[in-house]
C-alpha cells in the first residue's frame, strides 16, 4: 500500500502485511513517518534525552555538593 509520510508528505511503497500497514488500516496510528523523518524524529528524541540526562547530572552533583 501507499502510504504518504506525514511530515514530508513523500509518498512511499509499504508492505501490505506489515505492522504499520495493518496499524494505519485499523487507524491504531494515525500517522506516518517515512524513514528520513522517522531517523531525523528518533535522532533529535536521544539528542533531547541526552541532554535532559546531563542536566540531571549536573543537578544531582549540585546537591553533592551542598551535602
Ligand atoms: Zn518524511
Amino acid at each position: 500500500m501507499q502510504v504518504k509520510c506525514s511530515l514530508c508528505e513523500k509518498i512511499e511503497d509499504i508492505e501490505d502485511h506489515s505492522l504499520i500497514a495493518k496499524r494505519l488500516r485499523n487507524r491504531r496510528i494515525y500517522m506516518y513517518l517515512c524513514t528520513t523523518c522517522y531517523e531525523r524524529i528518533e535522532h533529535n528524541t536521544n539528542k533531547r534525552l541526552a541532554t535532559g540526562k546531563f542536566r540531571l547530572y549536573r543537578e544531582n552533583k549540585k546537591v553533592d555538593q551542598f551535602l
